[in-house]
C-alpha cells in the first residue's frame, strides 16, 4: 500500500495481544485506558492461531444504491486443522446475518462485535472440509466505500470501491481475515448495466441480470490473503492494452480517458523491466490499475487489480511539467504483486517484506527509467529525511511493539528501503537478484517472515547474513559518525578519525559498515575501502601530497549521518568536481551554512545555473536561498532563465525568491512569472513566494489568480493557498465562497488551509471547520481536522478526540486527528532522540528531549507518520512528484 497510516483496535501501549486470547481481555483493557488514549481500531501485531485452512470464498455482491447498503452471501469453503472444534469463528464487524448453512443445512450461529460464530453439530475431525454460506447485509463503515454525488459533488459519478488493508475486509465480508491464510476467490457482482467492474483475477463472464443489470464473475484461481481482495465498480472507463497476452486495462473516471496515457504509459514496460530483473515473471492472470475518486490511500496493490487514487492521475499538460509523473506510485504498486502478493507477509509485524520491498523496487525503477543519478539523489535526500526522525531512531524495522502496523512507516518504508539498497550494494547484482529470485520462488503463494529472506539469501548467496540482519532489521537505528582528518606532509599520510556518536543502549549498536574512502590530490583519485566496526577508530592512507578532496562513503551508500568538518574552500572543491552527485549535493548543502564568503556565493551561482544534474541545482539554489542577502537573490534570479531549465528546478529557484524580503523588486518580478512562466507548477510557486514576501496590497494579484483558468485548476489553487501565508484577513470572505459546498474539492481543500492561517479571533471560522467535519468527502474532512490543527484555537482539542473515539473512521485518518491534537497542545515527538549529546540540533522540527519522551511515554507517543504519508500523497500530484 501506499501512504496509509492506520490506528484503529487499541491495545494498550505495551502490550500485545496474545494470540488467540479472548476478545474480551482486549476489551476490558481498553475500557481501562478509555481516558488515557482514544479509543480505536489497530491491527493485531501476532498472527491469530487458525482453526481451518480457508481454501476457497465465493462472493456474491448486489447493493441498495439509495441505502448504500450491501447485500452479500459468501460461501467459504474451508478444512479444520484440529479435532474436536464445535464452532468456525469468521471475522465480521457490524454485518448483519440473516442465515447460514453448513454443507447444504440451515445452521445455529451468534455474532458478538467482531465475530460470527457458526455452530457445528458435532465436534470436527482434523482435516475435515466444511462448506459454510453465510447471508447477511450491512451499511459498511469501511472496508467498502460509495462514492456518489452530493451537494457538495454534484458532478461526481458514482463509484464502489474497498479497501481491505490492515483488516478491513470483514467489515464487507464475514472471513477469515487475517493475512496468515491464503484463499482461492470469485467475486461475483450485480451493478448497473452501465458500469464497469474490476475484482481479482479473470474476468470469467457478464451476463443480463434484468432490471437494467448485469451480474459480473471474476475468478481468482491463486490463492490470495483477504486483505487483497478487492472490488471496483461504477460509471468509468476502461482502456484495455496487452502484455505477452495478458490484459493490462487501465479504468479511470468517466470523461477522463485522455489522462491514461500521460499516467500510465509506461505500465507495460515496469511488467517487463521487474519480471526480467527479478527473473520471476509476473505471476497473475491480467493486471488492472483503476483510479477511483477520494481513494483513502495513494494506492493498493490488490491481487491482480491496484486501485489507485484520481488524485495521480495526470492532466496531459501538466504531465509535461514533471519528470517521473505517477511513476513512483505505480512502480510501488506493481513491485508489491511479486512483493506483498505473491510472497505475503504473515503478521504486519513483517510487513517491511511488502513496503521495503515496494520501496527498493520503485528507485530500481527511477533508476532504470530515469537513470542512475535520480536514483541515487532520491535516496540520498530519503536517508536525510529519515535521519531527522528521531522517533524511528530507536525502534527495529519488526517489532511487534504497536497497535497500528503504520505507526512507525519511516522505517518499514524508507529505511527497509535504503537496507535492502544498502544488501544489493554489499553483495552485488548477481548475488542480491539471484537471492530474490530464490526467495519468490521458495515462497511462491505462501506466507512469510523475516527469516524466510534470511534463509533464502543465504541459500542462494552462501553468504551469512546474520549480523547485517542483526543490526539493520532486528537492531534499531543507523550510524552517526563523526569524522576528521589530518595529513602530514613529511609522511605522505592522511589520517582519517571516525567516530561513532549514536547513543549506544537498547537495540542501538555499534555498526560494522563498509565504508569507501576517496582522496583525491593532484596526483588523481584513489580509492580506499574499509571497513568501520568501532565506536572510535583511525584508519591512515598513504597519499603522494595535500588532499584537494576527501570523501568519507563516497557516493553515500549507507544510511547514516556525517558530520565532517571541512573548509569553504575544500567544500567548494567538492562541488565543483566530485564525481557522483550526491557528494555535489552534499557540499552544495554544507555551503549553505557558511555566510559573508564570496568564493562560497560565488561557487553556489555557479552551480545553481550550470551542474550537469539538476538535483545539485536545486541543492544550489535552495543554499542561496538558506545564506540570503541581495547578492544570493540575485544569483537566484540569474537562474531563472524563461527556458531550457526544467520546470521542477525553476521552481525551486521562484519558491526561494519568497525569502529574500529585503529586494523591493521580487514582489513585482513573481507577480510576473505568475502570469507567464511556461509552466503552471512555476506559476503556482511563484505566487506561494509572492505572498511570503507580504507586499501590501498584494490581495489583489492572489485575487486576480483566483480567478485564471488553467489545467486542474492550478494557477487558482495556488492563489488561493497564499492568501493564508499573506496573511490579510480580507480575503476571508473570498475563502469562506471557496470552501463552501459545490465548489471543486480542490479549490475547498486550498481554502479551507488558508483560512486556518486568517482572522484568528473570528470564532465563525473554527465553528465552519467543526461543521466541515462531517463533511461527505474524505478530503474536506482531512482538510478541517488539519486547519483546526493549524488555527491554534485549543478549544477544539474534545472535538478532535470525540472523533477519534469514533469506530468509522477510514484507514489513514485517526493519525491525521492525533497529528492535529499534537500540533495544538504543541507536543512534537518527531525529536532527534538518537543522538548523543554532541549532535548539533537537528535542522528542521522540535527537539524534545529525550526524558521528555520517556515522560510522555508511549502512552502519549503521538504519530508522526503523516509527514511520511503527506510526503508520499505530494509524490503522487502531479506538481510536486519530482522535486522531491
Ligand atoms: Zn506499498
Amino acid at each position: 500500500m501506499d501512504a496509509f497510516g492506520v490506528a484503529r483496535r487499541v491495545v494498550p501501549p505495551g502490550r500485545v495481544r496474545q494470540a488467540g486470547a479472548p476478545l474480551l481481555c482486549a476489551v476490558f483493557l481498553l475500557a481501562a485506558f478509555a481516558a488515557l488514549v482514544p479509543v480505536s481500531f489497530a491491527d493485531q501485531p501476532f498472527a491469530p492461531s487458525r482453526d481451518y485452512d480457508l481454501t476457497h470464498a465465493r462472493i456474491e455482491l448486489r447493493f441498495d444504491l439509495e441505502q448504500r447498503k450491501v447485500m452479500g452471501q459468501v460461501t467459504h469453503t474451508l478444512s479444520t486443522l484440529r479435532d474436536g472444534l464445535r464452532q468456525l469463528n469468521f471475522d465480521s464487524v457490524d454485518l448483519t446475518i440473516s442465515g447460514v448453512r453448513v454443507d447444504g443445512k440451515e445452521g445455529r450461529f451468534s455474532t458478538d462485535a467482531d465475530k460470527l460464530h457458526v455452530n457445528l453439530d458435532t465436534p470436527s475431525k482434523t482435516g475435515q472440509k466444511y462448506e459454510v454460506s453465510i447471508r447477511y447485509e450491512g451499511r459498511p463503515k469501511k472496508g467498502l466505500y460509495f462514492i456518489f454525488p452530493d451537494k457538495s459533488r454534484p458532478n461526481q459519478t458514482r463509484q464502489i470501491w474497498t479497501q481491505g488493508q490492515a483488516e478491513d475486509t470483514r467489515y464487507y465480508i464475514p472471513i477469515y481475515d487475517y493475512p496468515n491464510d491464503r484463499t482461492t476467490t470469485e467475486m461475483i457482482v450485480t451493478v448497473p448495466g452501465d458500469w464497469e467492474t474490476v475484482s481479482n483475477g479473470k474476468l470469467v463472464s457478464v451476463t443480463g441480470a434484468g432490471q437494467g443489470m448485469k451480474t459480473w464473475s471474476w475468478s481468482q484461481a491463486q490463492p490470495i490473503s483477504t486483505y487483497l481482495i478487492t472490488l471496483v465498480a461504477g460509471e468509468l472507463e476502461k482502456q484495455s492494452e496487452t502484455w505477452r497476452n495478458l490484459p493490462v486495462d487501465f479504468i479511470v473516471p468517466r470523461g477522463q480517458r485522455e489522462r491514461i496515457a500521460p499516467t500510465f504509459s509506461r505500465t507495460r514496460d515496469m511488467l517487463t523491466y521487474f519480471s526480467d530483473r527479478l527473473g520471476v515473471l509476473y505471476p497473475w492472470d491480467k493486471y488492472d490499475q483503476s483510479m477511483v475518486d477520494q481513494f483513502v490511500v495513494g494506492g493498493m496493490e490488490n491481487v491482480s487489480a491496484t486501485t489507485l487514487t484520481t488524485r495521480s492521475l495526470l492532466h496531459p499538460v501538466l504531465a509535461r511539467e514533471s519528470l517521473q509523473q505517477s511513476d513512483g506510485l505505480i512502480s510501488h504498486e506493481l513491485s508489491h504483486q511479486w512483493f506483498g502478493d505473491l510472497v505475503t507477509c504473515k503478521d504486519w509485524a513483517n510487513l517491511w517484506l511488502n513496503e521495503g520491498f515496494a520501496t527498493f523496487m520503485a528507485t530500481l525503477w527511477q533508476e532504470r527509467q530515469f537513470g542512475a543519478d535520480n536514483a541515487s539523489y532520491a535516496r540520498w535526500r530519503t536517508q536525510a529525511n529519515w535521519m531527522r526522525q528521531g522517533r524511528l531512531f530507536t525502534v527495529p524495522v519488526v517489532t511487534r511493539d504497536f497497535n497500528d502496523s503504520l505507526r512507525y512507516a519511516g522505517n518499514i518504508y524508507d529505511k527497509a528501503g535504503l537496507i535492502l539498497q544498502m544488501l544489493r550494494e554489499q553483495l552485488g547484482d548477481e548475488a542480491f537478484f539471484g537471492g530474490l529470485k530464490h526467495y519468490l520462488e521458495k515462497n511462491r503463494l505462501g506466507n512469510v517472515v523475516t527469516e524466510d529472506l534470511v534463509k533464502a539469501l543465504e541459500e542462494s548467496t552462501g553468504a551469512n547474513m546474520d549480523r547485517f540482519f542483526g543490526q539493520w532489521i532486528y537492531g534499531a537505528g543507523a550510524p552517526r559518525f563523526a569524522v576528521s582528518s589530518a595529513y602530514d606532509d613529511a609522511t605522505h599520510q592522511l589520517s582519517l578519525t571516525v567516530r561513532q556518536t549514536q547513543r549506544v543502549g537498547g537495540t542501538v549498536g555499534v555498526f560494522t559498515v563498509p565504508v569507501e574512502i576517496a582522496i583525491t590530490t593532484l596526483g588523481g583519485t584513489q580509492s580506499f575501502p574499509v571497513r568501520v566496526s568501532k565506536a572510535e577508530e583511525t584508519f591512515n592512507f598513504p597519499v603522494n601530497s595535500a588532499p584537494l578532496m576527501v570523501l568519507f562513503d563516497k557516493g553515500s551508500r549507507i544510511l547514516k549521518s556525517v558530520e565532517f568538518r571541512k573548509s569553504p574552500a575544500e567544500w567548494i572543491y567538492q562541488l565543483q568536481n566530485a564525481q557522483e552527485v550526491v557528494d555535489r549535493a552534499a557540499a552544495a548543502e554544507a555551503l549553505g551554512n557558511v555566510k559573508d564568503n564570496p568564493a562560497v556565493l560565488a561557487a553556489l551561482g555557479e552551480a545553481a545555473q550550470r551542474d550537469r544534474f539538476w538535483g545539485v541545482r536545486v541543492q544550489a539554489l535552495t543554499a542561496l536561498g538558506r545564506i540570503g542577502g541581495a547578492e544570493a537573490g540575485k544569483l537566484v534570479l540569474a537562474a531563472i532563465p524563461q527556458s531550457g531549465t526544467e520546470p521542477w528546478v525553476r521552481e525551486v529557484a521562484v519558491e526561494q525568491l519568497g525569502r529574500f524580503k529585503d529586494d523591493a523588486s521580487l514582489p513585482g518580478r513573481l507577480a510576473e512569472i505568475s502570469r507567464r512562466d511556461a509552466a503552471f507548477r512555476v506559476r503556482a510557486a511563484a505566487l506561494n513566494a509572492y505572498a511570503q514576501l507580504k507586499p501590501a496590497g498584494g490581495l489583489s494579484v492572489l485575487q486576480e489568480a483566483a480567478q485564471a483558468d488553467s489545467p486542474d485548476d492550478v494557477v487558482r489553487r495556488a492563489g488561493l493557498r497564499a492568501m493564508g501565508a499573506l496573511g490579510d484577513d480580507k480575503a476571508v470572505s473570498t475563502l469562506l465562497e471557496w470552501s463552501s459546498e459545490g465548489k471543486p474539492i480542490a479549490l475547498r481543500t486550498a481554502a479551507i488551509a488558508s483560512l486556518a492561517q486568517l482572522d484568528k479571533k473570528n470564532e465563525a471560522i473554527g465553528k465552519q471547520f467543526i461543521a466541515l467535519l462531517d463533511d461527505q468527502a474524505f478530503d474536506i474532512r482531512t482538510a478541517a481536522v488539519n486547519a483546526l490543527g493549524d488555527r491554534d484555537d485549543q478549544s477544539a482539542i474534545p472535538t478532535l478526540e470525540a472523533m477519534l473515539r469514533r469506530t468509522d473512521l477510514p484507514v489513514n485518518f485517526s493519525n491525521v486527528i492525533e497529528r492535529a491534537i499534537d500540533r495544538l497542545r504543541h507536543t512534537n515527538t518527531d525529536s532527534d532522540a538518537g543522538s548523543a549529546q554532541t549532535q548539533p540540533a537537528p535542522a528542521a522540527g522540535g527537539a524534545a528531549a529525550p526524558e521528555v519522551l520517556d515522560r510522555l511515554g508511549k502512552v502519549e507517543q503521538t504519530l508522526t507518520e503523516v509527514n511520511d504519508r503527506l510526503k508520499r500523497i505530494e509524490q503522487a500530484l502531479p506538481a510536486k512528484s519530482n522535486a522531491q
